[in-house]
């Protein structure tokens, strides 16, 4: 037993006082400078090591209650998280900004300028991976027991940039000036097997073993992030693994005398965490990423039953401790792996072992398009994980023989469930190994849920209708209305106060006062200021001059022709034609803004359309302020954070039944702005929360899309009924936009003429009515404030955590463990 000032947790104060004395000492002892030639990052870094040094306080206070409480924890296995800047979030969690704020000034350091030097921590693609990260920071400020595991990409998300037109991506060098944010835990190191092969061991009493023999091992080290929860004491914790070459793996070929080879084969080995695929909802079969995702799940799995084991509990318990769940089918090789390591190592019997698996695991559905569905070929699994091949085979013929004996004779069915396609070159399908392995699956949106239960999983739906809910996505109100939006924080606090910070729902407050003059004046100025500081960061990256009393039409989303970035471009250029030929037509800013996938060709070819006709666009005098066009380039969440608030519209115009759920949706309507969208995800709940009046439906539903499909669509009759759209198709593909390659829009003309795989044409015409609809709003002001603000009030639901709420009641059975102020750690 220690004695009491040995266990004894520290409590730095956090007054500017306090703070001050931190940062100082912070420049000299961790960044080793003299303050009196601090530059703003020196002066970054020791802000960023005084808010750490705070934070691991109260984690492991956290952690001492939670363990004291004998609390469930959920644990989220993401291969992505899309967190952006650290430093202000923490410090606002923290409770600590505007003390900081003054300690920085009294230093003489202006706070908003080191903001702006931190880079994104980019390691994820678009909605799933910020997902995970709004659900981290609710667990965190709900008080609930819950921890991340994902992996700590060297390089993240690539930096894009036009050259001119075309997208040209390039490395994301996060760490190059290290991060503050981490602690290594160079004591946390898991083994990672890969390749070999089985070895069965036949016991007496009948009973079959397996090991797992040869082939290479990898180390995964524990780098954890704190993640703080706002208005508690609460900080939770993220846990990222990072690759590094076994001492085993040094000796092997140094034995050999081949210094070269053995160091650069450890670099080698290290390359698993080097770099995030930078694919969205798209597959990639290679096997560096197969090996990524057994990679951060086996180090993940080890370290969450290491840790049950270590607080005492048994295995038996597992389900009652633990609950996991797994974004999408990533990281669905867990399902295999946690019999792996029940039956292997710890020498459980299957059955048990499989009963407790399937309590523990939950798994998220992001997507119903067959190209994101994630199939390994069994040739790959066996040579990468010859032991998981194995444990599938048995899972399966484990859960067929069940199929068999409520279907008798159903062999079509069997076929269709089987987690083996055999169909294809023989395939491991990950989602039914998600599926068959957890007691619960979720969609993301009521559409989506249904959908899942329609077509993609219906078989599975019919076998076990129990196992299906759905938990509708939400985004995080501290970062994307506090600390996005200050003014219209600012505003809200005045008129409604702050309790819709922890309780979104509050926002309803708001509902009585949408028609007093006095707020929407207020609300129209905040919505001005923002486009302003929109202009600024636009002229600053593009050179183009916006007008801030002009709507300003915004699509900021990943590049996919699903989304239907080329019907909101259609539009552009229809209204272009219009205004040459001497038309009046309703002014208006379009912005883009998304990546697309490196190898997505399709994409890249709607990226430089774009690009090319903002430029004649823009450039045109007999235009003027009536329209311009911007591609904003490398969107990212901090850039987000500028562009949402600034938004009168935002384009939520995806092919119905493509989009799962969608998230940016929810954030711009939060904002103010109102949505142009199909009947599409979570639109349809928007919609129903914020009224017909504060939003502009158009287009196919998702059943008339299948409809559409089934008639055989016609794009050239629509074409020849409507003049206008014709008009615009033929000003592309005539090559009037033409700067780079002249045989791209003939292409492009071809492709809406005769595939128009998402019904762009097809919806055209509802399209560009809902956009008049907006036009027609929009230009009486105080309607079209009182419409926007009744947006503002409705938005509560859409709130991350009540999205967590129902994760907790419905999926994980966990309840919230805040920290109690009074606790004196010294008990302990
Ligand atoms: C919210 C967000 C997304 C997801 O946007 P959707 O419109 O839902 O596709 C993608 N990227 C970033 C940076 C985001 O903040």
């Amino acid at each position: 037993m220690a004695a009491p000032e040995v266990t004894h947790l520290p409590n730095l104060p956090n007054d500017v006082e306090g703070l001050r004395q931190s940062i100082r000492d912070a420049v000299v002892r961790v960044v080793g400078e003299d303050p009196r030639q601090a530059t703003e990052r020196d002066w970054m870094e020791a802000l960023a090591f005084a808010i750490r040094e705070r934070m691991v306080e109260r984690r492991l206070l956290t952690r001492r209650q939670f363990a004291d409480e004998d609390v469930k924890r959920v644990y989220y296995l993401s291969m992505e998280y899309l967190i952006g800047r650290m430093l202000e979030a923490n410090l606002r969690n923290m409770g600590i900004l505007e003390p900081a704020r003054q300690a920085m000034a009294d230093l003489g350091v202006n706070l908003d300028t080191i903001l702006d030097l931190e880079d994104d921590a980019a390691l994820g693609n678009g909605g799933l991976g910020r997902l995970a990260a709004c659900i981290l920071e609710s667990l965190a400020t709900q008080g609930y027991p819950g921890y991340g595991y994902g992996i700590r990409y060297e390089f993240g998300m690539f930096r894009q940039e036009f050259e001119p037109y075309h997208q040209v991506e390039h490395p994301d060098n996060w760490l190059r000036y290290g991060n503050p944010w981490e602690f290594p835990r160079s004591d946390r190191k898991y083994p990672i097997h890969f390749y070999g092969h089985v070895v069965e061991h036949h016991h007496p009493r009948g009973e079959t073993r397996y090991t797992w023999e040869n082939g290479e091992e990898v180390l995964a080290m524990a780098y954890d992030y704190p993640t703080a929860g706002y208005g508690r004491r609460n900080v939770n914790n993220l846990r990222l693994w990072a690759a590094k070459a076994t001492r085993d793996f040094d000796l092997r070929y140094f034995n050999e005398g081949d210094y070269i080879r053995a160091v650069a084969d450890k670099a080698e080995s290290e390359t698993i965490s080097m770099v995030l695929y930078p694919n969205d909802a798209t597959a990639i079969g290679k096997e560096l990423r197969l090996k990524q995702e057994y990679f951060f799940v086996s180090a993940s799995l080890q370290d969450i039953l290491d840790r049950h084991l270590a607080l005492g509990y048994n295995l038996d318990a597992l389900p009652d401790k633990v609950a996991i769940q797994l974004n999408d089918t990533h990281p669905a090789i867990a399902v295999a792996e946690l019999m792996r390591l029940l039956v292997d190592c710890h020498e459980l019997s299957w059955d048990r072992a499989w009963d407790l698996a399937r309590r523990t695991f939950a798994y998220t559905n992001h997507t119903l398009m067959p190209e994101a569905l994630e199939t390994w070929p069994v040739e790959l699994m066996e040579r990468v994980l010859p032991r998981h091949m194995g444990i599938i085979y048995q899972i399966n013929h484990d859960f067929l023989e069940q199929v068999r004996h409520r279907y008798p004779g159903d062999n079509d069915r069997l076929a269709r469930l089987s987690i083996i396609d055999e169909q294809n070159g023989r395939r491991v399908r990950m989602a039914h190994l998600a599926v068959v392995g957890s007691h619960r699956v979720n969609g993301v949106a009521a559409l989506h849920t249904q959908l899942l239960q329609e077509t993609l999983f219906e078989d599975f739906y019919n076998l076990w209708p129990e196992r299906f809910v759905n938990v509708t996505n939400g985004v995080t109100p501290r970062l994307w209305m506090i600390q996005a939006n200050p003014a219209l924080t600012e505003l809200l606090g005045q008129r409604i106060g702050n309790d819709w910070q922890y309780d979104l729902d509050r926002l309803r407050a708001l509902e009585p006062y949408a028609h007093d003059a006095d707020l929407q004046k207020a609300f129209l100025d905040v919505k001005r200021a923002n486009k302003v500081r929109l202009a600024n960061l636009v002229r600053e990256r593009t050179g183009v001059e916006l007008n801030p009393d002009v709507m300003f039409d915004v699509q900021i989303k990943r590049i996919h022709e699903y989304k239907r970035q080329l019907l909101k471009l259609l539009h552009v250029v229809d209204l272009y034609r219009r205004i040459r030929a001497g038309e009046d037509v309703a002014p208006r800013v379009v912005l883009f803004g998304g990546k697309a996938a490196p190898g997505y060709a399709r994409a890249k070819g709607i990226i430089q359309v774009i690009n090319e006709v903002a430029d004649i666009v823009n450039h045109d005098p007999a235009v003027g302020d009536r329209l311009k066009c911007v591609f904003f380039p490398n969107y990212e969440v901090s850039s987000a954070s500028i562009i949402i608030p600034a938004a009168d519209v935002s384009e939520q115009i995806s092919t119905a039944g493509f989009e799962a759920s969608g998230t940016g949706n929810m954030k711009l309507a939060l904002n103010g702005a109102l949505t142009i969208g199909t009947l599409d995800g979570a639109n349809i709940e928007i919609r129903d929360a914020v009224g017909e009046e504060s939003i502009f439906i158009f287009g196919m539903t998702a059943d008339e899309v299948v409809e559409h499909r089934r008639n055989g669509p016609n794009p050239e009759a629509i074409l020849a009924q409507q003049p206008n759209l014709a008009a615009a198709v033929e000003m592309i593909e005539s090559g009037f936009f033409t700067c780079d390659d002249p045989g791209t829009h003939g292409d492009l003309g071809r492709y809406l003429r005769h595939e128009d795989p998402f019904f762009v044409i097809a919806d055209y015409a509802a399209y560009t009515e809902a956009c008049e609809r907006a036009d027609t709003l929009y230009a009486d002001r105080t309607a079209w404030a009182e419409a926007a603000i009744l947006n503002v009030a409705r938005m509560g639901y859409f709130s991350i955590d009540r999205t967590v709420r129902d994760y907790a009641n419905q999926i994980w059975d966990i309840i919230p463990e805040p920290v109690a102020p009074s606790r004196t750690n010294g008990a302990a």
